[in-house]
């Protein structure tokens, strides 16, 4: 039951910004605890919130890209938003007005919410993901993607699959909300890397459908993205067979798919 009352107490929206970013603002049921996940777009949260009638009281940032913190310090001017980061971006001070800094493992209690650290380094060496276990629910943002993960803009391959790794071992049901809609690219990708998966086959139906009205393909799962995401399938036969590294390991694999993915 207790689950329930949770689930039933609180909110979660999704407002596309700039080109393909998502930015998701969660909140309480009357809006007293009212998280921004990221600032892609200052002005559309802005609108948002003041439809909502809500302020801001939290922002949570995944890593210091400018299409992740760009909103920061004028969502904080104007609200006193309080603003949580990893401790590798606080440290190096590239974190917009940011309070305080988290670490893999922490705690964070913000209201009615419970919010787990993850620490997931790879497509940056100081990117976090932030999970509610009460509400099922993770914020990766660029790590993961529908059908794709984050490029490698600081991390090794090695360090990527060790925090894809650690979101994959999440309850199979969890949903993940990525911060960009890529799914439809991604597939493509996706089906050339893996052709004959009959799951990848069936959620293409899907996908297309989804992106031809317009609607998002975020959230997704963990138990989606484990049948058809290359990136957390490097031992699959059948991307082995594709790309012919049947005895390499499952890193060498990981590292030859995504640099096929970076210049596909
Ligand atoms: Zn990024
Ligand atoms: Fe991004």
């Amino acid at each position: 039951m207790q689950d329930k009352i949770l689930m039933d107490n609180f909110q979660i929206h999704m407002v596309p910004c700039l080109s393909d970013n998502y930015g998701f603002i969660l909140s309480d049921a009357d809006g007293r605890t009212v998280i921004s996940i990221d600032t892609p777009d200052e002005n559309v949260i802005m609108d948002f919130l003041e439809k909502k009638g809500w302020g801001l009281s939290y922002i949570l940032n995944t890593h210091h890209h400018h299409d992740h913190v760009g909103g920061n310090i004028a969502l904080k001017r104007k609200w006193g938003c309080y603003i949580f980061c990893s401790t590798y971006d606080f440290e190096n001070k590239r974190i917009p007005g940011a309070d305080e800094a988290v670490k893999d493992g922490d705690n964070i209690q913000l209201g009615d919410f419970r919010i787990k650290v993850l620490d997931v380094p790879g497509h940056t060496l100081g990117h976090v993901a932030y999970y509610f276990p009460d509400q099922n629910r993770i914020f990766v943002g660029d790590t993961l993607f529908a059908l794709g993960c984050g490029r490698l803009f600081e991390g090794t391959p090695a360090i990527m699959c060790q925090s894809l790794d650690k979101i994959k071992r999440l309850p199979d049901e969890t949903l993940i909300y990525c911060a960009h809609e890529y799914t439809k690219s991604n597939l493509e990708f996706a089906l050339e890397i893996e052709p004959g998966n009959e799951d990848l086959a069936c959620r293409r139906a899907h996908v297309l459908a989804k992106r031809e009205k317009g609607l998002p393909t975020v959230p997704t799962t963990i138990a989606e993205e484990k049948k058809t995401n290359p990136f957390l399938r490097s031992h699959s036969k059948l991307i082995r067979d594709t790309i012919g590294m049947n005895d390499s390991s499952n890193i060498e694999v990981f590292t030859e798919v995504r640099k096929r993915k970076d210049s596909f």
